[in-house]
């Protein structure tokens, strides 16, 4: 992978005796959304802390926009934006304030601060609203202007930390847009969520954290292909041909009513050709082909089970 945006190789957290973090490595490269997925309690956070500066690691070899951050700290402040599951938003000041607030604190000139600040909040549609304390936003509006603030320093590099918790559907589609359209931009995302659809939506890439460690990575059909329970399914109109074809792939089980044969499979291109294969040395033509994968959902609760599950693969088809 060239060039990694951030990069974690070994990282270690424990709070006390609780092991958090139990070495994990991460490769995230520019211009990509990287979603770490994991139930609660999982560590997400802390990771999140731990590459945006906020908490020192225990150990790891970490990097983000090519700064060390044990070294270096100040310059990766300088390259990232985070926002939080804690706004950084003040309600008792108007979302405009709220915005020069920011563009004070990244020492933008008056003018500069206002023209950027009109800028954001028009594009997160929050024109109307920017003379109205922010404690009378709702959610969704609170989280939108989080996000206008963080955009204020132009950060190349993004945190989100559980962006879309407790948002409804309307406003978590929002936030996917915003999201899809900084990526758009170059920007590179590093988010963390609990909804298996989030992560199936937006990432390039995902990460599963169970019990401090990456139980699995890979794009959304790299992990959906990991679990049991994919397979293939054909179907016949000829009763003769449904026949031969269960005789022929003997591995199937068969719905003699409906006259459709179901096949394990991984969904790789290989097996479904040996498949294929077999039925036309028989000369058997199906007439429906349908390849099922699991869903995410099928995933990560395969992969967070409390109790280690048998024949698990390590590693992940590339
Ligand atoms: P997630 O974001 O996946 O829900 P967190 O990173 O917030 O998980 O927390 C992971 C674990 O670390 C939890 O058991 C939590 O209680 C513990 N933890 C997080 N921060 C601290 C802290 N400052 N002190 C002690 N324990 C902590």
């Amino acid at each position: 992978m060239s060039n990694p945006t951030i990069s974690a190789n070994g990282l270690r957290k424990s709070y006390g005796d609780k092991v958090v973090l139990d070495g994990i490595d991460l490769h995230i490269p520019a211009g990509t959304v990287f979603a770490l997925l994991g139930p609660n309690g999982a560590g997400k956070t802390t990771a999140v802390k731990i590459l945006s500066t906020l908490v020192t690691a225990d150990a790891g070899d970490l990097h983000v926009d090519g700064h060390n951050l044990a070294t270096d700290p100040q310059a990766v402040r300088a390259a990232i934006g985070v926002t939080g599951q804690f706004s950084a938003v003040d309600g008792l000041i108007t979302g405009e304030e709220n915005m020069l607030l920011m563009a004070d604190l990244h020492h933008l000139s008056k003018q500069e601060g206002r023209r950027v600040a009109a800028e954001l909040l028009e594009r997160f549609d929050l024109t109307d609203a920017a003379s109205r304390p922010a404690s009378t936003y709702s959610g969704g509006m609170k989280r939108r202007l989080d996000i206008a603030m963080t955009l204020v320093g132009n950060p190349r590099i993004i945190f989100l930390d559980e962006p879309t918790t407790g948002l409804d559907p309307r406003s978590r589609h929002t936030m996917w847009s915003i999201i899809r359209t900084l990526v758009t931009d170059g920007v590179t995302v590093f988010l963390t969520t609990q909804y298996l659809e989030e992560a199936d939506e937006l990432a390039d890439r995902i990460a599963v954290l169970n019990n401090g460690k990456i139980a699995a990575e890979g794009t959304a059909d790299e992990l959906k292909r990991i679990v049991p329970g994919g397979h293939i399914r054909l179907r016949f109109t000829d009763p003769a041909a449904y026949r031969s074809a269960a005789t022929t792939l003997n591995e199937a089980t068969g719905d003699d009513d409906t006259l459709a044969l179901q096949i394990p499979s991984d969904g790789t291109q290989r097996n479904l050709r040996s498949i294929l294969d077999r039925l036309d040395t028989t000369g058997i033509e199906a007439d429906e082909l349908t390849v099922h994968t699991p869903d995410l959902d099928d995933v990560f609760f395969a992969l967070t089970a409390p109790a280690p599950i048998p024949d698990q693969p390590k590693e992940t088809t590339r």
